[in-house]
């Protein structure tokens, strides 16, 4: 029943609708064509390991470039393509094109590191996702073990009976999960325990905080011994400043994510980055100017 009306949800939109729902329903109907009209692009955000500062991952991030608004970020338009069921097409199109992606890479003798994919609940839901996934893998000769998949806690909320059995397939599989924006889901915390299960990604709304604000810092505090007593690997998001990073990393997080270290890159900047006759040793933290 949920989801017929969700399908059905811009029915009830009346020609005194507010300016701010037309332009999701015009939203909607261009949305229905990026996809054909190949107006997607994918960014990468490099991860950083706090210790080191070497980048050990990159995560895909969706662009869709609007041929007249330009850039628009998925917060605007992935609530929208779940509501209207494109949203399993497009994650679909994102594993493609980031499989493609890691093998070019690979031919230009780029060092191997971990790419992460953000995965929706619709798809990682499905029937058809473990197969899916494989059978991408396959096409483009990457190795299970270079893909992270990452679903957000309140994705996890909404799967079903077969979780377990999916996670316990891509475990044999040798295919990584991530628990994305962890701490802001109010669910239950069994799931961290579920094979595949190797990250938890705490949210960037509780590194915001850090080092200043003693919730923040407590909840981190409790989330970074809660992992590391399960065997988890935490990678912390957004971090923005300095003395975010000296506290996550005295905390004994592992990885982080923020504009600190960079902004998304396009795929030859990752490139670059990587690339090993770039100076000496393994690319260090900040080597990017901040740019937009
Ligand atoms: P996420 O997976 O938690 O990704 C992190 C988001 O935080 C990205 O926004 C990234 O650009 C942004 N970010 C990274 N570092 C910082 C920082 O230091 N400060 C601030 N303020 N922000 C930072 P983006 O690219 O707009 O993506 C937003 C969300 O949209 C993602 O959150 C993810 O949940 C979703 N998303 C992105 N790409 C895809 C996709 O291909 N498929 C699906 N299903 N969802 C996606
Ligand atoms: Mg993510
Ligand atoms: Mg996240
Ligand atoms: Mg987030």
């Amino acid at each position: 029943a949920a989801k017929t009306e969700e399908r059905n949800a811009f029915r009830f939109y009346t020609p005194m609708m507010h300016a701010d729902n037309r332009r999701r329903l015009q939203l909607a109907t261009e949305l229905r064509q990026a996809l054909s009209r190949g107006e997607f692009r994918l960014v990468f955000q490099p991860s950083i390991e706090l210790g080191s500062g070497r980048i050990v991952a990159v995560e895909a991030l969706l662009r869709w470039q609007h041929p007249e608004r330009g850039e628009v970020l998925p917060g605007e338009f992935i609530p929208v393509a779940e509501n209207l069921g494109l949203i399993r097409r497009i994650d679909e199109w994102v594993l493609q094109a980031t499989c493609a992606q890691i093998q070019a890479w690979d031919l230009a003798g780029v060092p191997p590191i971990r790419v992460a994919v953000n995965i929706s609940a619709r798809w990682f839901g499905h029937p058809s996702f473990v197969d899916g996934v494989s059978r991408t893998l396959q096409s483009r000769r990457v190795s299970p073990h270079r893909l992270l998949l990452e679903i957000t806690e309140s994705a996890m909320l909404r799967l079903g009976d077969d979780t377990q059995r999916t996670m316990q397939t891509l475990d044999m599989l040798n295919i990584d999960v991530a628990i994305d924006d962890f701490g802001t889901g109010y669910s239950s915390m069994a799931y961290l325990k579920l094979p595949a299960v190797t990250y938890l990604k705490i949210d960037r709304s509780f590194v915001t905080g850090l080092p200043g604000d003693a919730n923040d810092a407590a909840i981190t505090e409790a989330m970074l011994a809660m992992s590391r007593s399960l065997g988890l690997i935490t990678i912390a998001e957004g971090i923005e400043t300095e003395a975010q990073h000296e506290f996550l990393l005295r905390a004994g997080c592992v990885e982080g994510q923020g504009y600190l270290y960079s902004y998304p890159l396009q795929a030859e900047e990752i490139q670059a980055l990587l690339s090993p006759n770039q100076q000496s040793g393994s690319p260090r933290l900040r080597l990017v100017p901040p740019r937009r």
